[in-house]
């Protein structure tokens, strides 16, 4: 079960970054000498005041505790900006597309540091001070940018909010961090259609009060109320101010950000991360996992709602001088062809997306693609769920052509960048693995127990040291950031996930531990089943969950939503059975399949299999916490259609 083997193509290996033997020499470096190696690496970023200590950090369960660079100084915001005005003050820092095709602007690093520079005037002479939370609620605009890096600029703590959210969300997210300041728009613009973010603030802010100033910035012009002495229009307080700001001196642990994780799982986390060992993960992981090089047009689709756009759009790839695209709109708006045209338009040469985009434009035809000429790509990348060997084979054939390697990187909003993840000049691919660790990083795996399994196996995953980028707190409920991730198994960090490791050392994650289900005592990783389903010619997209089953303890329930245009019936589903037979073997045989032409989903586009579990087991009247879910309609057909009636 190692699956094909997809070597460094030639034409990456000349100009890459790192080759196989330089990866494994810093590697080992990495981790058997961490604080020589991270004090050398520490150094790609500036420091106000240079560090003497370099890691500092302790799993131990009695006394969590996690610090990097600890003596040292800096600003987040002049490593991202002023730090490179010398040299490419001219050069595009952000290509703004908007959510039709025919908006886009340029906004170069002076630009940037001009916008950044004024924006953190208007928040200090509006009372923001250091270490202030200040929630972000934003569309995909530049000023959702320079929101964040203004606050890094002068030292507060912002707590970005996904624009997707609802009025009861954002109550939740501001409250838990006290934040009495909120930076959002007029309206955001998604798909074509309006998200009335203004609205939502005034009706979060009715709820949880303590809210002193709201910085609106006008998006669409719609009409909103403004509140007398609360509320301030962006445009006319940059107005004001000068355009010289001089960067806050933070200590290297002071927080940078909070981040409230997506909620697949539960009750969001807000995950609480610091500046200075933070930025140098980001910044390192984003230059040799992308293999990126100074002059690169480099897309990351994610929202910076998520982890992903914090790392990934901003901070990693702006610490690092990069040009960084943010796109406002979705994947199929205003046709599915939207990314593609977009890569040619702007001639992206790394690109970076989720596994749900990806099967959502395979369902919707290979003509999208074809149609575009993409040949200015490069590296592909794909993050947030395990990617399936079927998706995984169509990104590579019919989007990159054959040519383009593509990093699949696993991760968390609690590990602050990329952990396991192939390197584009080093790393051999097989589909569907995350392939091996980034430097630094020890993964292990564990049984039910925590005893350490060797070799070629299967268990779940945990890091058993530290890393800079790694979340500090659970902000406010230090107790709580101990009893998620290192009271499971003590003395080391648990993931969540489970993970096979195969003869060569290559990491192939198998979904959420929560999720394996257990088949007449044969352990399973939901994720398995769905690759199987979805590498069908007529599945777009699959969840697989376990129900209480008589005879094998559990049974295998799989929602399935099929290709564009395909009718459901009842000899599709026995052909389907009988194709994951044939792919799997007879244990993986689903028991139940239910046509479903929508899936719960969280609002980075995760699948809730919590919810879907409720549902198998025909226990729907508590759903648990289901604010998070994109689109809360799809619930009720899933509960009219179930499969498992007592
Ligand atoms: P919550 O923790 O609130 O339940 P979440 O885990 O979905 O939410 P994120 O931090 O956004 O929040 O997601 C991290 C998780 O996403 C990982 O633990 C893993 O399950 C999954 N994941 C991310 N990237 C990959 C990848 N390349 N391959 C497999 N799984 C991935
Ligand atoms: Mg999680």
């Amino acid at each position: 079960m190692t699956g094909d083997v997809y070597p460094v193509p030639a034409e990456i290996a000349e100009n890459a970054l790192l080759n196989n033997e330089q990866y494994l020499e810093m590697y080992n470096k990495s981790v058997e000498d961490p604080d020589g190696f991270w004090g050398e690496h520490g150094k790609r970023i500036d420091w106000i005041k240079p560090y003497k200590t370099v890691k500092n950090t302790s799993y131990d369960y009695h006394n969590v505790s996690i610090k990097w660079f600890e003596d040292g100084t800096l600003n987040v915001a002049a490593n991202c900006i002023d730090r490179h005005l010398a040299e490419r003050g001219d050069q595009p820092a952000i290509i703004w597309e908007g959510d039709e095709p025919d908006q886009s602007k340029t906004i170069t690093y002076k630009q940037l540091s001009e916008a950044v520079n004024r924006f953190a005037n208007v928040l200090l002479a509006n009372g923001v001070k250091k270490g202030d939370r200040v929630t972000v609620y934003m569309p995909m605009i530049p000023e959702a940018a320079y929101a964040m890096l203004a606050c890094a600029r002068i030292g507060a703590v912002h707590s970005v909010v996904f624009g997707g959210f609802s009025p009861d969300s954002l109550a939740g997210r501001i409250e838990d961090c006290s934040s009495r300041f909120v930076i959002t728009a007029d309206e955001g613009v998604r798909g074509g259609r309006t998200v009335p973010l203004k609205e939502n603030t005034d009706r979060a802010i009715e709820k949880c009060g303590n809210v002193d100033k709201v910085f609106v910035v006008k998006r669409t012009g719609g009409n909103i109320n403004m509140t007398e002495g609360r509320d301030l229009w962006y445009h006319e307080e940059i107005a004001k101010v000068s355009a010289d700001c001089p960067p806050a001196e933070m200590n290297a642990e002071d927080p940078l950000f909070i981040l409230y994780t997506s909620g697949s799982t539960g009750q969001p986390k807000g995950v609480m991360h610091t500046s200075g060992g933070y930025l140098v993960y980001a910044s390192m992981t984003h230059q040799y996992v992308f293999d990126y090089h100074p002059g690169e047009v480099y897309w990351c689709t994610a929202d910076v709602g998520w982890v992903t756009g914090h790392s990934y759009i901003l901070y990693g790839p702006l610490a690092n001088g990069a040009t960084t695209l943010m796109f406002e709109g979705v994947p199929t708006y205003p046709t599915a062809g939207r990314f593609w045209e977009v890569c040619d338009k702007h001639n992206v040469n790394i690109f970076y997306t989720a596994p749900t985009a990806i099967r959502a434009l395979m369902g919707a035809g290979d003509e999208h693609v074809t149609n575009t000429s993409r040949k200015s790509l490069r590296i592909l990348g794909s993050v947030g769920e395990p990617i399936n060997p079927e998706a995984w084979m169509w990104y590579h054939n019919v989007v990159g052509e054959q040519r383009c390697p593509i990093v699949d990187t696993w991760w968390q909003t609690e590990t602050g960048g990329i952990l396991i993840t192939p390197l584009p000049g080093a790393t051999d691919l097989k589909p569907g693995s995350a392939t091996r660790p980034f430097f630094g990083i020890q993964p292990a795996i564990v049984d039910a127990e925590g005893n350490f399994q060797e070799g070629a196996t299967e268990g779940n995953l945990v890091i058993t040291d530290s890393w800079p980028g790694q979340m500090r707190t659970v902000y406010g409920d230090h107790e709580r950031f101990v009893q998620t991730y290192f009271a499971t198994y003590k003395g080391l960090y648990f993931t969540g996930d489970g993970c096979r490791r195969d003869e060569d050392g290559y990491y192939w994650i198998t979904g959420r531990v929560d999720d394996v289900i257990n088949v007449s005592g044969h352990r399973m990783g939901t994720a398995e089943v769905e690759s199987a389903l979805v590498a069908h010619p007529d599945v777009s997209e699959a969840a697989v969950v376990g129900y209480p089953h008589d005879v094998k303890g559990q049974g295998i329930y799989a929602y399935v939503t099929l290709m564009e245009g395909l009718e459901p019936s009842e000899e599709l589903k026995k052909k389907l059975v009988k194709h994951v037979r044939a792919e799997i073997g007879p244990i993986a045989s689903p028991d139940l399949i239910q046509f479903a032409p929508g899936l719960p989903k969280t609002r980075s586009g995760k699948i809730m299999r919590r919810i879907l579990r409720k549902i198998a087991e025909d226990s729907f009247e508590n759903l648990g916490d289901t604010s998070t879910l994109a689109d809360p309609t799809v619930v009720g057909d899933l509960i009219d259609n179930r499969q498992n009636r007592a």
